[in-house]
């Protein structure tokens, strides 16, 4: 063998830059499940389902280009952790050099490298085209900051992109419409959503569920509804679905939840995307030619390239800026255990019923249900940052290491300190009642600081800027918290005090 060229999961993708040069006489594919990607965090079922199927649905397209793969499936041979296959694989078949592109992980990088090394095997690490701006090329535009922003990244990707632009100009004249797209539903709540395109499970997407059912029977999580695309042509459709169905509204309510619609106007792509099997530059040429040619509103189609070209990339480069060292980021040094009912959704909170429920049917939650409600009750209720990231590495579909990690420990538990968010984001149960219907069928009253109703979103919300008030009242993005904090009375901050230390004494009960 000449060259080795290691597929990993996350790297499903025909034009990746490692088949450059291929030639299927000397150099060989190789893809490898390995059961320690599983279990190194206790992932969701119909993630590993997802990751295995479009592993297998991607050998069988290099196949009928006439390539050969070597392809280790689960339980062949004693090892389960992936750089040992890979070694063991290196060892047998001593190519001149191992050819890959960047894993999305830095741990895996190193574990690739070492195994590299140990054997005198050549490794030829490859730029991930997939991205729209090289790991060198964000570290060397970040130079420019004491504290990296999103808005600057974005303004920055946007021109030398060229989209959105009109005659070197934002547009409808502004960058950011993002103030227009914080609708919730009222009252009425979101009637008639076109339902996604659900992509119903072939015979190997069947095949790998029976498996995963059997081998990862403790796992959390199910199979049952599992209708995620797995290839590409399932991953162009489904674009194309939200495109031509659901991105009109999608900025709109694209921060707003309701009891048992889990998809709303989102694009259910997330995890495609993560995968390979759909590039952003099309994603984004998508969107941005239904703006131009069906008129679709601008507001949504901003909103969205902002999450793909903006969010996306920053968040990938802030990964590989700040690791390894983010892993262990604990701004607050919080130690509490995460709550049990993370892993069932068996709560008296209906807001982390519905949102941890769905998620262990789906594998999938939306971003402010993500950030705003299991996210902020972590982050309020006193969680060690390593155990929420293990959680999110675990049970969403779409989490892969570089977009998972800064999005929990930097935007979601301020545990970075603020290295590229202005402020810790935390709010009352007053938003979640804002923003939903969930505390219409709880068991606690949003607005409620005391006793038995009281929620227990808002007493630690209270809880958290009585700890933290300094730091509030010197941060303009949080000084009037912290000016609201200062209206209450000694008795009521004391009594705050008390029911959120029975609370944090007993989160599994709540
Ligand atoms: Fe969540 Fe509180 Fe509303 Fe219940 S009352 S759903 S706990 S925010």
């Amino acid at each position: 063998v000449r060259h080795l060229v290691l597929v990993l999961g996350d790297q499903l993708d025909l034009d990746s830059a490692a088949f450059e040069g291929f030639d299927p006489a000397r150099d060989r594919v190789l893809m490898i499940e390995a059961e320690g990607e599983s279990t190194a965090v206790w992932s969701h079922r119909a993630r590993t389902v997802l990751f295995l199927s479009a592993m297998r649905h991607f050998a069988e397209a290099l196949r009928q280009r006439g390539w050969p793969v070597d392809y280790r499936r689960l339980g062949e041979g004693a090892d389960r952790d992936l750089c040992a296959l890979l070694a063991a694989r290196l060892e047998r078949d001593r190519p001149a050099r191992l050819v890959l592109v960047e894993p999305g992980e830095w741990r895996l990088e190193q574990g690739v490298r070492a195994a590299c090394e140990r054997l005198g095997v050549a490794l030829d690490l490859r730029d991930d085209l997939h991205f729209m701006i090289s790991r060198a090329g964000f570290a060397e535009w970040a130079k420019k900051y004491r504290q990296p922003r999103m808005e600057f990244f974005y303004r920055m990707m946007r021109e030398r992109h060229g989209v959105l632009m009109e005659g070197g100009e934002p547009a409808g004249g502004r960058w950011n419409f993002d103030a227009e797209n914080r609708s919730g539903f009222g009252r009425k709540g979101p009637g008639l959503v076109p339902p996604p395109l659900r992509f119903e499970p072939d015979a190997i997407t069947r095949a790998v569920i029976a498996e995963v059912d059997a081998r990862f029977a403790d796992h959390p999580g199910s199979t049952a509804a599992f209708d995620w695309p797995v290839s590409r042509e399932q991953a162009l459709a489904a674009l194309a679905d939200f495109v031509e169905h659901r991105l009109e509204l999608f900025g709109h309510h694209q921060d707003a939840m309701w009891t048992g619609q889990p998809w709303l106007w989102h694009a259910r792509i997330s995890a495609a995307m993560n995968l390979k099997l759909i590039s952003p530059r099309e994603v984004i040429a998508a969107a941005v030619n239904a703006w131009r040619e069906r008129g679709l509103p601008l507001q949504s189609v901003e909103g969205f390239v902002r999450q793909v070209i903006g969010w996306r990339e920053f968040i990938r480069g802030m990964y590989w800026l700040d690791m390894p060292g983010l892993r262990e980021a604990n701004h607050y040094g919080h130690r509490r255990a995460l709550p049990r009912w993370y892993w069932s959704g068996d709560t008296q909170m209906a807001c982390m019923r519905a949102v941890v429920g769905q998620t262990m049917k789906h594998g999938y939650a939306h971003h402010i249900q993500r950030l705003m409600v299991t996210g902020q009750f972590a982050l309020l209720a006193e969680i060690e940052p390593q155990q929420v990231e293990d959680w999110y590495l675990a049970v969403y579909v779409d989490a892969v290491e570089w977009v998972e990690l800064p999005n929990v420990a930097g935007m979601t538990l301020y545990a970075n300190g603020g290295r590229f968010t202005s402020k810790p984001y935390v709010a009352s149960g007053a938003y979640i009642q804002r923003m939903s219907n969930y505390c219409d069928g709880c068991r606690y009253s949003p607005s409620v600081r005391s006793g038995d109703a009281a929620c227990p979103v808002t007493v630690l919300y209270w809880h958290f800027l009585d700890r933290h008030e300094a730091d509030f009242a010197a941060n303009p993005r949080t000084a009037l918290m912290a000016k609201n904090l200062a209206k209450l009375s000694p008795d009521e901050r004391a009594a705050i005090r008390t029911r959120a230390a029975q609370m944090l004494a007993g989160l599994d009960a709540l």
